[in-house]
């Protein structure tokens, strides 16, 4: 079989080419960011005021790990390396956990930004003989322009609707036959369990691919999309802080995330100790931009949660894999001290058959013990019978959960539809405990 690719010279670069590339691209980026009074001030003090005091990659670890504090304390364009006529661009993240952050580019910045989009659009099997309809926000967030670029580059014919309005998506799908979309998997599972309501079925539709990502997400979830539009869907990853969709994303073997290791230096560390974490083990995810002249970063603390893939992908791409993003590290919920991951809790509900496309976690506080509610939609017809069949889903439900997270949940059956529904990045988790 030949493998789908779009900058072959790259994607298959000899290990050793690839690290003599990123060498020359990391000293280039230090000499970006020592042009900013935050990196010079940072850089000084661990010693380094030139770009050739980097002897080699592992020198990579002298460097100063950047946050999103900094980023925040930094704002409005405190990491800007360039004059701001240079810059074409600016944007910011979806501020998820609070102020956002900004980030400039200079018009080489988005044409390499376009060129990682595009090897991950063609790395996942879509061609320009693709009809792409891209439903994420076209504002702020990055997952609008960005694809949108990548998705020109290649060639393919854009139907730039932007996120909401189901209805309207679900008859642009049914018009223009689209074959490939991108949006958040929660709006993708809304947008199916929307479709009767339109009069459309998946038939009607021409859909084979779907890029999901910008939320956490499980296995399950994916499986879920795939088998419900009869497609196959592939998991991306970004950050607007690493420009956006485009940094690590599933080729068509689905074994884990090929992360452009000639644009962006990966690192994954404890996040207890900073050390780095031999490979295999599960940390925070650590990001160098490579290529960013603009707003170059060092080893930028994502906050998200993975490990990397051993072995090589059948594609024979060089560039290393991510495995499923777990969740940020400030995402897990401690209950009655026990730790879970949102993502235990989606696993169980998505495996689960009679378990429609929306839930909630609810976190309450009862005297001194925290109580955990999982509310969950399921599909109507469920309603409609022994009420016994009720009870005996929610405790299949709850005793599954129990032997994923070792705490018993109260588990509410909702009818479809009930649970709000985010057009963006869902929230899953509300927290209703007081802050102490
Ligand atoms: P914010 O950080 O404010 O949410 P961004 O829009 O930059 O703003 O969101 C990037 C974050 O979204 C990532 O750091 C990660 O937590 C999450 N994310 C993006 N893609 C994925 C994915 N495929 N799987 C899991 N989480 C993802
Ligand atoms: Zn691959």
């Amino acid at each position: 079989m030949s493998v789908p690719v779009w900058n072959p010279a790259v994607e298959f670069m000899e290990r050793e080419a690839l690290e003599r590339l990123q060498l020359t691209r990391l000293r280039q980026t230090v000499a970006w960011a020592l042009k900013t009074p935050f990196y010079r001030r940072r850089l000084a003090e661990v010693g380094l005021t030139h770009p050739e005091d980097l002897g080699s990659l592992r020198d990579l670890r002298k460097l100063p790990y950047t946050t999103k504090d900094d980023l925040r304390a930094a704002f409005p364009d405190g990491l800007l390396a360039v004059d701001l006529e240079r810059t074409v661009r600016l944007h910011t993240s979806s501020g998820t956990t609070g102020m956002p952050t900004v980030i400039y580019h200079t018009r080489p910045d988005l044409d390499h930004w376009t060129e990682l989009v595009a090897r991950c659009i063609v790395a996942a099997g879509a061609t320009a003989r693709d009809v792409f309809q891209n439903m994420t926000n076209y504002g702020m967030f990055t997952g609008g322009l960005g694809l949108h670029y990548g998705a020109e580059r290649v060639g393919m014919l854009v139907i730039p609707v932007s996120s909401g309005n189901t209805g309207r998506q679900i008859h642009l799908m049914r018009n223009f036959q689209t074959t490939v979309v991108h949006a958040t998997p929660s709006y993708l599972l809304h947008l199916h369990a929307a479709l009767a309501g339109e009069g459309v079925t998946v038939d009607q539709l021409r859909l084979r691919k779907a890029f999901i990502g910008a939320e956490p997400h499980s296995e399950e979830t994916r499986r879920k999309i795939e088998a419900l539009f009869g497609i196959q869907a592939y998991n991306s990853y970004g950050l607007s802080e690493m420009n956006g969709p485009g940094v690590a994303f599933e080729c068509v073997h689905q074994t884990g995330l090929h992360l452009w290791e000639d644009a962006y230096m990966l690192e994954i560390i404890d996040p207890g100790t900073l050390q780095p974490l031999p490979e295999g083990q599960t940390g925070e995810i650590v990001m160098t931009t490579l290529q960013r002249q603009a707003t170059p970063l060092l080893r930028y603390r994502t906050r998200d949660l993975s490990h990397l893939v051993s072995g090589n992908c059948p594609c024979g791409r060089t560039h290393r894999r991510l495995a499923r993003i777990k969740g940020r590290s400030d995402d897990m919920l401690i209950v009655n001290g026990v730790n879970v991951f949102p993502s235990q809790i989606e696993d169980v509900l998505m495996k689960t058959p009679e378990v429609g496309t929306n839930y909630l976690i609810q976190l309450e506080k009862r005297g001194s013990l925290d109580r955990l509610v999982v509310k969950t939609e399921i599909y109507a017809k469920l309603f409609t019978g022994d009420p016994r069949t009720l009870d005996d889903l929610r405790e299949r439900i709850g005793e599954a959960l129990r032997s994923a997270i070792l705490i018993k949940p109260t588990v509410e059956l909702h009818e479809p539809g009930s649970l709000p529904v985010s057009e963006g990045k869902a929230k899953r988790v509300v927290d209703l405990r007081p802050a102490f």
